[in-house]
């Protein structure tokens, strides 16, 4: 029987980081894999959807470039070359984490595992003896009753992935991250777009003013917003919702969350990414996988969370849930339409809004281009109880969205 130190079951990111820095140690290592290394995030969720996303924004923007005297005729979109795009932007990726996985010396089983004693994985018809055992099962889309997928008119996340032609309309059932990224594809590429929340505000995780915001924009960009309301059911394409409405999509997307998958694990094995049902992003799954191998712990509560699109959003730690809740905080606040960088993008909606105590942040919201990236910084000052009079001191470089936060962080 092959002998390793280490056995990981699954091979997204939870489980092919740990595999890496596993090797870096100098262990040996096996890592299995029932369908792509990469997981959901490379194959059906953050990469996928990032390269829409990039498309879309794209042509958004050129619908508009006349008045950055840009002129053409016959802009048009040819969804099969996005799909192509799509395809080989996951597949150049996944090739190279293949690539990655075998030149560290890395054993990858493509084959459905099990553990079957505490240091005892079965694939097919093979035992393998691993001193240290790994589950990262991942998730997999949240079913709700009544709203079962049949993959053609109710569709996952995943299935929206593989729409062959683009619908004419849509009703998207949630307003998360992927609820919302996907509006904002679908929107892009004239996809009439529904969306109904059963909360009071859309992206309810987010501060008060981040709904606000997105609800504006998404008005703007007429998509129907309809909160405080839910699917009551699904007959014949009619889709009836709690307020008594009738909306007639070309398809639903369910975007209601997801579930951890459920894996054999009596042998008590160590549970990282999705599969631990804690906080399901690839970047927390990735920190986990550093905690365990290097003994590195995070701070749970500044794992920031993204939403894509055009203007990014992004928030960590503490986030505000009303105007009341606001005065709990000393509050600073700047419009992105004040910094001159904004203005030369020709993206100026959107705003920095930071909340410190005792002068010590304890979170921030973003909205603006870069916002994912803006939202590092504070999450840094915050893991690092770098004080708002220390910020002070850093020279933030123009023109950048960078010196919004300067901004923010002097009105503290
Ligand atoms: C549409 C969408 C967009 C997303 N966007 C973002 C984003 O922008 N940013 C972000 O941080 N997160 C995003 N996520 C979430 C992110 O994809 C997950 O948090 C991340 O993939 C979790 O990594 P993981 O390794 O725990 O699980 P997974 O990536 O789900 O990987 C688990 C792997 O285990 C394999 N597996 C399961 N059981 C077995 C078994 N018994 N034997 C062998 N193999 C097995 C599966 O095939 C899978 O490949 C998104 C998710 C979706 C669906």
């Amino acid at each position: 029987m092959e002998q390793f130190d280490i056995g990981i079951i699954g091979g997204g990111p939870a489980g092919y980081t740990s595999a890496l820095y596993y090797k870096k140690q100098g262990k040996s290592v096996v890592l299995f894999e029932k369908d792509e290394v990469g997981g959901t995030c490379l194959n059906r969720g953050c990469i996928p959807t990032k390269a829409f996303l990039h498309i879309a924004d794209l042509y958004s923007e050129l619908n508009g470039a006349d008045k950055l005297g840009i002129n053409f005729d016959n802009l048009n979109l040819d969804f099969e070359k996005v799909k192509e795009y799509k395809n080989n932007v996951v597949s150049k990726l996944r090739k190279g984490l293949e690539l990655t996985l075998k030149n560290s010396g890395i054993i990858v089983i493509k084959e459905q595992a099990e553990i079957t004693s505490k240091d005892r994985i079965k694939a097919g018809e093979t035992e393998y003896c691993c001193k240290k055992i790994i589950v990262a099962t991942g998730s997999k889309p949240k079913e709700i009753k009544g709203l079962e997928y049949n993959h053609k008119f109710i569709l996952s996340s995943d299935d929206i992935l593989e729409l062959e032609h683009l619908p004419k309309s849509v009703l998207i059932v949630g307003s998360g991250a992927i609820g919302i990224e996907w509006a904002r594809i679908l929107s892009s590429f004239n996809v009439e777009v529904t969306i109904v929340e059963l909360a009071q505000t859309l992206c309810p995780l987010a501060d008060w003013e981040v709904s606000k915001r997105i609800e504006r924009q998404f008005k703007m960009k007429k998509i129907k917003t309809y909160l405080a309301c839910s699917v009551d059911k699904i007959e014949d394409k009619k889709v009836t919702l709690s307020n008594g409405e009738i909306v007639e999509p070309d398809c639903v997307l369910v975007a209601v969350g997801r579930e951890a998958n459920e894996s054999k694990n009596d042998f008590n094995a160590d549970v990282i990414g999705d599969a631990s049902a804690e906080i399901m992003l690839a970047h927390y799954a990735v920190s986990q996988a550093k905690e365990l191998v290097f003994d590195i712990p995070f701070n749970k509560k500044t794992v920031p969370s993204v939403i894509y699109g055009t203007p990014e959003i992004a928030w960590v730690g503490e986030v505000s849930k009303s105007k009341e809740e606001d005065e709990k905080y000393d509050k600073s606040m700047l419009l992105i339409s004040a910094l001159g960088k904004a203005h030369c993008d020709n993206n100026i909606d959107g705003f920095i809004k930071i909340l410190s105590k005792d002068g010590k942040i304890k979170g921030a919201s973003i909205v603006s281009k870069e916002a994912s990236s803006l939202i590092q910084q504070i999450a840094i000052a915050m893991d690092n109880d770098i004080t708002v009079k220390d910020l002070k001191k850093t020279c933030f470089a123009h023109p950048t969205y960078s010196e919004g936060i300067q901004e923010v962080i002097m009105g503290l």
